[in-house]
């Protein structure tokens, strides 16, 4: 009674959690399986990702000793089946009674029943009790997130809905959520495939707060920009469809592929360089630069819930060397006044803020009421963009970016 999805879902938590790798990586290594139960294994993983401080919590009055690593992934799906997903409960424990002997764990297939069995009936009322926002957060990020910690947490705990930007000129498909900031909005749980439009390049997949720094860079046509750290490129189209000449540069080749093909599907047209930024020198210096630096993706959890189990508070620290050099690079391809939007998605105060703050050679611009006024909830007192996953609620939130405007000195 196992089935393709299930089987599906526990690899890729094995992928995840028992061999560090990220989530989509994993989703891409899947054998061959239909694009419906593909969705619907990534969307059980997901699930379990997102919920696994409670899942095991709930679990843990019925197991008197630490079961293998992968029963108890089985057992984190067959608990997500019984108390998060509503899934009927035989069904739940058949399926997972039914995964442990597929997957070599038939020694543990009784134990699955039993505890399963148990928590069907105890499950609901233990959820209540339990501080599941707190257990589902690492303790290093709630601490790094301050105030916006138990409201962030809570916002994690639900898919997000699916945004796309669209192509200039082309029309909101119906039955679509047109957005103040302009990106339109799919409830979650969408297939890409489905959407309208997608095939022919008439809009593109990208989180209302990452369509933002695009927009606050405020290209002109003509103006000759740098997009720095380009792939996959939704960040390049916006500014190529606003009108600029850009350069679009990316280290990695494969997905400097993905973004020529993304460019590609959507008819625009941009310079594709394959290059480390901080290394490579224009011929002739930019008007405007964007740099979405590659960053912690702590901003991006309610989509890769695998960031909270693969990222560790050491791992910041790497992060911030690269990001000062990016920007110390960017200022030396600037011209004089040329302004710089840097970006990152990430809710960690020291790859933003901190970062911009004192960057050698650049000036923070602030960004005025009016130019976030589609988003004031989002602008810092120091005139910064900070986007978190709990702003706009009753839309389904928006994912976490922090961009600053600097000019050139
Ligand atoms: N701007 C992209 C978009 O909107 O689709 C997302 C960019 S992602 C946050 C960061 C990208 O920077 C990754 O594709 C990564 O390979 C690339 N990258 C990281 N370090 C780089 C470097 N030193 N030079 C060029 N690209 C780099």
């Amino acid at each position: 009674m196992s089935d393709p999805t299930r089987e599906a879902a526990f690899d890729l938590l094995t992928a995840v959690l028992e061999r560090g790798r990220p989530l989509e990586e994993a989703l891409t290594a899947l054998p061959q399986l239909d694009q419906r139960d593909r969705s619907a294994a990534h969307r059980l993983a997901a699930a379990v990702l997102r919920r696994a401080g409670t899942l095991d919590a709930l679990l843990e009055p019925f197991l008197r000793k630490e079961p293998p690593l992968p029963v108890r992934n089985v057992l984190r799906i067959g608990a997500a089946g019984v108390l998060i997903l509503d899934t009927p409960i035989h069904a739940a424990v058949g399926t997972a009674v039914a995964l442990a002997k597929t997957k070599g764990l038939t020694p543990f297939a009784g134990l699955t029943n039993a505890v399963l069995r148990k928590l069907a009936e105890a499950g609901p009322a233990a959820l209540e009790t339990l501080d599941s926002p707190r257990l589902d957060t690492p303790p290093w990020l709630w601490a790094s997130w301050g105030a916006n910690a138990r409201a962030i947490a809570i916002a994690h705990q639900q898919e997000a809905p699916l945004d796309c930007t669209l192509k200039p000129g082309t029309e909101p498909p119906p039955n679509t959520e047109y957005l103040p900031t302009g990106s339109v909005r799919f409830p979650p749980g969408t297939r890409v495939a489905d959407i309208p439009g997608f095939d022919q390049g008439a809009l593109w997949v990208q989180d209302a707060a990452a369509a933002l720094p695009a927009k606050l860079l405020n290209a002109q046509p003509g103006e000759r920009i740098a997009d720095l750290c380009a792939a996959p490129g939704g960040k390049t189209g916006q500014l190529v469809a606003a009108g600029a000449t850009v350069t679009a540069l990316e280290r990695d080749p494969n997905r400097l592929t993905r973004l020529a093909e993304n460019l590609a599907r959507w008819g625009l047209h941009a310079e594709l360089i394959q290059a480390d930024a901080t290394t490579w020198t224009p011929p002739e210096k930019f008007d405007a630069i964007l740099l979405d630096a590659p960053c912690s993706a702590t901003g991006t959890i309610r989509r890769h819930p695998d960031v909270p189990h693969l990222k560790r508070a050491g791992d910041i620290k790497t992060l911030i060397q690269a990001q000062d050099r990016l920007l110390a690079a960017a200022a030396a391809m600037l011209k004089p006044g040329g302004r710089l939007i840097y970006a990152v998605c990430s809710l960690q105060p020291e790859e933003g803020a901190a970062r911009v703050a004192n960057a050698p050679n650049l000036c923070p611009d602030p960004f005025t009421a009016k130019e976030l006024a589609m988003v004031p909830e989002a602008r810092t007192a120091e005139g910064y963009l900070r986007t978190h996953p709990a702003l706009w609620p009753e839309r389904g939130g928006m994912d976490g970016f922090f961009a600053a405007r600097l000019i050139k000195t």
